[in-house]
């Protein structure tokens, strides 16, 4: 495995590797990896070609009271787990060298990026489209690996691919949850043992809109309600947003009669955790 950490380096691979016909996968991460991050390794491995894995804890998506200083990284940990995946390269710039001074572009995509995550976290979603794009020019991936944990992610980026014409395949994987149903985070290192257990209600409350769904329940209002129902037993917990949406463009769904998707932001003590379902 090659640890590059200059963009001209890491463009010369790539170009070097394109020219040998070989495929390139990309799997863009802000490190402190875990589980959840190595399938997608894995994923980027089953492409064959050239797998390449960026650890980048993006400034630009995080707001000014947000948890960037305090966001987990442990690079030589991050470095042997990726040994063991037989990656090619990993790519971990600098911030200085992805925001050189002066920087004052960016890439925003804008309806998919307004409900869920977008209403609380003003600025995030282009923060994570203009690095990304920034990560896609240097490392000139043909496939990019994606979580569908940060649902609203994949869809903006596979937006963002197809306005900016660019030729990429986007590859989304499923969430990968710890034994009792956590979706593993790397801000799961965050919580205390006690908010530990009281963060299952994420889960709680995203299978038993599956449940109601399933018994034949279609009005979005009372699967919502559910929801929040399933979140204020806990008391550890406070709500951001449930919401029903249309699993492409994001908007509110009045009525779950074809696939939905049940996106879930909760508080837990100063943690802030996401989790979604797919309803269909
Ligand atoms: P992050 O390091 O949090 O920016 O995540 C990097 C990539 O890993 C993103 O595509 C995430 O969606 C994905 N990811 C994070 N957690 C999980 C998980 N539990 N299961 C699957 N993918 C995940």
């Amino acid at each position: 495995m090659r640890l590059i950490e200059k963009p001209e380096e890491m463009r010369a691979w790539s170009t070097a590797e394109r020219l040998e016909n070989r495929r390139i996968a990309l799997v863009p991460t802000m490190g402190f990896l875990h589980e959840g991050h190595l399938s997608l390794v894995r994923e980027a491995r089953r492409k064959g070609g050239r797998t390449v894995v960026s650890i980048f804890a993006n400034p630009k998506q995080f707001g000014p009271t947000e948890d960037f200083s305090s966001y987990p990284r442990d690079f030589d940990r991050d470095w042997g787990l990726l040994q063991k995946e037989n990656i090619d390269v990993l790519y971990h710039p600098s911030e200085s060298d992805v925001y050189p001074s002066g920087y004052q572009t960016y890439v925003t995509v804008e309806e998919l990026t307004r409900p869920l995550c977008g209403t609380y976290r003003p600025g995030h979603f282009r923060g994570v489209a203009t690095v990304v794009v920034k990560l896609f020019n240097v490392v000139q991936p043909h496939v990019a690996v994606f979580g569908l944990k940060d649902y609203q992610q994949v869809q903006v980026i596979r937006r963002m691919v197809a306005d900016l014409n660019l030729d990429i395949d986007i590859v989304a994987c499923p969430t990968v949850r710890e034994e009792d149903g956590l979706a593993m985070s790397s801000r799961n290192a965050y919580l205390s043992a006690e908010e530990r257990q009281a963060a299952l209600c994420l889960r709680r409350a995203l299978l038993t809109a599956q449940e109601l769904v399933r018994r034949g329940e279609n009005s979005a209002e009372r699967i919502r309600e559910a929801v929040v129902r399933e979140i204020s037993r806990e008391p550890l917990a406070r709500l951001e947003y449930a919401e029903i949406c249309d699993p492409d463009d994001l908007s509110p769904a009045p009525k779950v009669d074809g696939a939905a998707l049940v996106g879930l932001c909760v508080w837990v003590g100063k943690t802030r955790l996401i989790d979604n379902i797919l309803l269909v």
